[in-house]
């Protein structure tokens, strides 16, 4: 058997109705609160109900409602001043990986000297835990599972480039998760941050970092999203479907904080780096079909079970013939649930074909990946999923 680390420090606190305990679960970690959320209207009824709940704890609140879908360094660095000001000592942050990637990031900038970008992963010096506040997560999109991550992604908006601060530092102390606070997700967000989770627990199992605990979560949650992703977009209420949704979102969480993403999510902070306006699960429903092409015949095995998952008949057959038809699957999946598209349909420019697959390799996901491009086939790669 395969060597393997596993590491998780944040409690998971699961279930309907468990949004009830933030006051109790907040208010160990601090008394004077910095809540981070987005401004959008379908989330506000749950924003004054957790500040109610904070309150009847004792814990003393301040809204932070500017994060936006992909936060920037700017987010982060207003969310920051608001913090100081109120002299938080606890941040958190309610909503999908742009809330709960604002609060870390807040977490870390309003301790320390310059901004959040200061702190990214490959920078140094890196944050000081006697300084980085405590974060608790509450999500509510299933979803990128930053609510069990020590990942905090952020776009530098100047600099056209999406990177993440990565620290073990910024696991949430606690994660809640909720399927109740999904039912308010419009399709247009459940299709989207549903497949990043299939992303995040297909891409665990082929990188390096990979072990079996990894790949125990991982084949459970690729199952989960294949059979309840279609139900949540067809009944967007109905709360089996949401839960089995939410779990999946978890394990796919942990699989990355363990193992980590490889090159179609390397690929897909390029395209939210440089086209912020494209949804992060919507840039890797785009990737997807190019990069199973390029990579299933370096991993067979896996791409055989992400075949077979879509497609229950492929039992019978070899693995070589069932990573074959891995392209097959998993571009149909993606016309099942709305997003099989291309790099033009999202209005990206033609000419910046060869500057997207140079900045794709600017982070080091791409070189986890079982085949690693060379600047060559990121090319043809960016090229195919332009024109598909
Ligand atoms: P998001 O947080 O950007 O949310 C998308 C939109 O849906 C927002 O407008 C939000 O307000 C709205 N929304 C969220 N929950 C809702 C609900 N219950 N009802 C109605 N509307 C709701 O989307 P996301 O995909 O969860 O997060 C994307 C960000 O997370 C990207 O920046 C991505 O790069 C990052 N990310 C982080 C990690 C990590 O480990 N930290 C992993 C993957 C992705």
């Amino acid at each position: 058997m395969k060597n393997f680390n596993y590491h998780q420090s944040t409690e998971i606190v699961f279930g309907t109705g468990r949004v009830a305990e933030a006051g109790e679960i907040v208010s160990k970690y601090g008394k004077r609160c910095l809540m981070v959320t987005t401004p959008d209207a379908p989330l506000l009824p749950l924003y004054e109900r957790v500040k109610k709940i904070l309150l009847d704890a004792g814990v003393a609140v301040a809204h932070f409602n500017g994060v936006i879908p992909n936060p920037t360094t700017e987010t982060s660095a207003e969310g920051s001043r608001m913090a100081i000001e109120h002299k938080a000592d606890v941040i958190l942050g309610v909503g999908g990986g742009s809330s709960m990637d604002a609060a870390k990031a807040i977490a870390v900038e309003a301790s320390h000297e310059g901004s959040a970008w200061d702190y990214l992963f490959y920078k140094e010096p890196a944050p000081d835990s006697s300084k980085v506040l405590p974060v608790v997560a509450i999500s509510t999109t299933s979803g990128t599972g930053s609510q069990v991550t020590q990942v905090s992604v952020i776009t530098n908006t100047a600099e056209r480039d999406k990177s993440a601060l990565y620290n073990p530092l910024i696991f949430p102390k606690v994660a809640i998760v909720d399927p109740e606070l999904m039912l308010t997700l419009p399709a247009s967000v459940t299709a989207p941050t549903g497949f990043d989770v299939f992303c995040h627990a297909f891409e665990s199992m082929i990188n390096p970092g990979t072990g079996a605990y990894v790949e125990l979560l991982a084949k459970e949650a690729i199952n989960l999203v294949v059979e309840n992703l279609p139900k949540v977009l067809i009944n967007g209420s109905d709360l089996d479907a949401r839960e089995k949704m939410a779990w999946a979102d978890t394990l796919a969480g942990l699989c990355i904080a363990s193992a980590g993403v490889t090159l179609p999510h390397g690929m897909g902070m390029a395209v939210g780096g440089m086209y912020p306006h494209v949804a992060h699960g919507e840039s890797l429903a785009i990737l997807y079909p190019a990069c199973t092409r390029f990579t299933a015949s370096y991993a067979v095995e896996q791409y055989a079970f992400m075949a077979r998952s879509l497609n229950p008949s492929l039992e019978s057959v070899s693995d070589q013939e069932a990573a074959d038809s891995a392209y097959d699957g998993i571009s149909k999946f993606l016309k099942s649930i709305g997003l099989f598209k291309g790099l033009k349909d999202v209005n990206m420019p033609e000419d910046e074909i060869e500057a997207l697959a140079r900045q794709s390799m600017v982070l080091p996901d791409y070189q986890g990946n079982p085949r690693v491009a060379t600047e060559a086939d990121m090319i043809e790669l960016v090229k195919e999923a332009y024109y598909q």
